[in-house]
């Protein structure tokens, strides 16, 4: 199956983990935090496997990390997924928000430059400004908006601007995620973990828990859980075909 969303470098022991997404077959995209980790983490994944390494700079640490982005022009270049990038607009991160919409802005425009990328976007308390700079950047690629909170009017500019969306577990454990899921258009959904970060069970999620995301799904458009299988399967081969 396919876990579209994962930070694969920021589990205990990353290298056990890898192991396991290769010897169960899964698609994973492994999003970075930092520019400086993508090496390392691009070195998790071993040759042949189905692993793909994001290239990114997650806005909650923007403010700090800001001087990497030379670092994510070189890098650029030789990837074809970026992320984890966006906005957070909770409060706790209000003090960065220039550093993170300029950052955010820098690295649409890098990508636009760069003959567009998929994009694996973050959102939190910020829906209304992401749409807003993805709009001003419509050729910095597909944009793929992790565990998507905004509001249904949100999610509708979402969807007519073009949008995907990745989905979890948590997302799909509480009503308003659900209700979001279900308007989703259902061939531009993939399935994520968001693990370590992301909990199930009060344990860290993992790419294998995709089994929970596809029930709910299954429940949430009223089709059978293979039927889900198969969409969210053809899903990523259109996407990145
Ligand atoms: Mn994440």
């Amino acid at each position: 199956m396919i876990d579209f969303h994962c930070h694969l470098d920021l589990y205990p022991d990353p290298h056990a983990v890898a192991r396991e997404c290769v010897s169960r077959n899964l698609y994973v995209l492994s999003v970075t935090n930092t520019p400086s980790a993508w090496r390392g983490s691009a070195n998790l994944a071993p040759a042949g496997s189905r692993i793909r390494t994001a290239l990114g700079l997650h806005p909650q640490i923007a403010a700090q990390r800001k001087g990497e982005l030379p670092l994510f022009r070189e890098l650029l270049g030789g990837v074809r997924y970026v992320g984890e990038i966006g906005l957070d607009g909770t409060p706790e991160y209000g003090s960065s928000w220039a550093d993170q919409v300029r950052v955010f802005s820098e690295i649409l425009q890098m990508c636009a430059d760069a003959g567009g990328r998929v994009l694996s976007i973050h959102s939190r308390g910020a829906a209304s400004d992401v749409l807003a700079q993805l709009d001003g950047y419509r050729r910095a690629g597909t944009p793929v908006l992790h565990w998507f909170s905004g509001t249904q009017r949100e999610l509708t500019r979402a969807i007519d601007m073009g949008c995907w969306f990745s989905v979890g577990p948590a997302m799909l454990a509480g009503a308003k995620g659900r209700a979001l899921a279900a308007r989703m258009p259902r061939d531009r959904v993939l399935p994520e973990s968001d693990g370590p970060f992301a909990r199930l069970d009060g344990r860290p999620a993992v790419p294998w828990d995709v089994d929970a995301t596809l029930r709910s799904l299954g429940d949430i458009w009223v089709e059978p859980i293979d039927e889900v299988r198969e969409r969210l399967l053809g899903n990523l081969r259109h996407l990145v075909e």
